[in-house]
């Protein structure tokens, strides 16, 4: 087991899918975890969860596009457990809507969300991380990144926002680097969450994704969680810049 003994670790969108596993995951390692969602009522069960079973935890509400709420949460973090030691950039939508339907207001709400949020929460953990010279950041981005040669229909802002976290992982990790702060992103194939309840509800479309993954089926939530685990852990000290694709061989396809 990896272990994240006396690290301190906050989770962006973590009440549930995949944030919700990354937090009881990093928990069970040892980790301090922040639960933090744009509801808390939600995140409080998640942190119930977590100290059930002998782990430490608090709930913190959080909107990851608001510069302001940010802040609280780190400052919240660093006044309970003195410090920063793992960010999990974590917070995401999807909305499905053709290219030529997209209003400016779904553009901006996505990429506020999907790749301003991981920039503020980013920014905001790494200041604290640049004091105490040591630190991880992990960004989930997605097979839908771009430049893997295939595209996604009807997702052409939450594709901006993926590919724009790739650039930005490597882009902190060359500056960060420095500091003694580890920057990767993870990118998950189809993976069996809320967020894809769309393509659930349409077998048809879910058929036609699976076809393309070659280990025919989804990911389960504790499979990214374990990646997370490890890129938080010491075990992965030499990686900086990395995306690491999970995705049932979808890519490799
Ligand atoms: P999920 O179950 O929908 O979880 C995402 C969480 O983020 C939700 O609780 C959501 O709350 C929250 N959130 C939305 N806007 C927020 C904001 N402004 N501030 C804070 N939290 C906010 O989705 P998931 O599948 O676990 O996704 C986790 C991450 O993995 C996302 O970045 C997603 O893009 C990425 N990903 C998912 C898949 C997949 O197949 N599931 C594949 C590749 C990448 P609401 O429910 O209220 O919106």
């Amino acid at each position: 087991m990896l272990n994240l003994k006396n690290k301190t670790a906050i989770i962006t969108g973590a009440r549930q899918g995949m944030g919700r596993t990354h937090a009881l995951t990093l928990a069970k390692a040892g980790a301090k975890v922040v639960v933090s969602d744009i509801s808390l009522e939600n995140c409080e069960k998640v942190v119930k969860e977590i100290k059930k079973e002998g782990g430490e935890a608090m709930a913190i509400k959080c909107d990851v596009s608001k510069e302001q709420e940010v802040d609280e949460m780190m400052k919240k973090t660093i006044k309970k457990w003195g410090k920063i030691d793992i960010l999990v950039n974590n917070a995401g939508i999807c909305q499905f809507k053709p290219f030529l339907e997209l209003t400016e207001e779904e553009w901006d709400r996505t990429i506020n969300i999907n790749l301003k949020g991981y920039f503020l929460c980013a920014q905001a953990a790494a200041k604290a991380m640049a004091k105490q010279k040591s630190g991880a950041i992990i960004n989930i981005a997605s097979v839908a990144m771009g430049q893997q040669g295939i595209g996604f229909s009807n997702i052409a802002h939450y594709c901006a926002s993926k590919g724009g976290i790739v650039g930005m992982t490597e882009a902190m990790a060359v500056e960060l680097a420095t500091y003694n702060i580890r920057v990767n992103a993870i990118a998950p194939g189809m993976i069996d969450t809320p967020m894809i309840d769309p393509i659930k509800k349409d077998p048809q479309q879910e058929k036609a994704i699976l076809a393309r993954v070659p280990m025919q089926r989804m990911g389960q939530a504790q499979e990214v969680s374990n990646l997370v685990l490890f890129l938080a852990s010491d075990e992965s000290s030499y990686m900086t810049g990395s995306t690491v694709v999970i995705d049932g061989g979808w890519l490799a396809g």
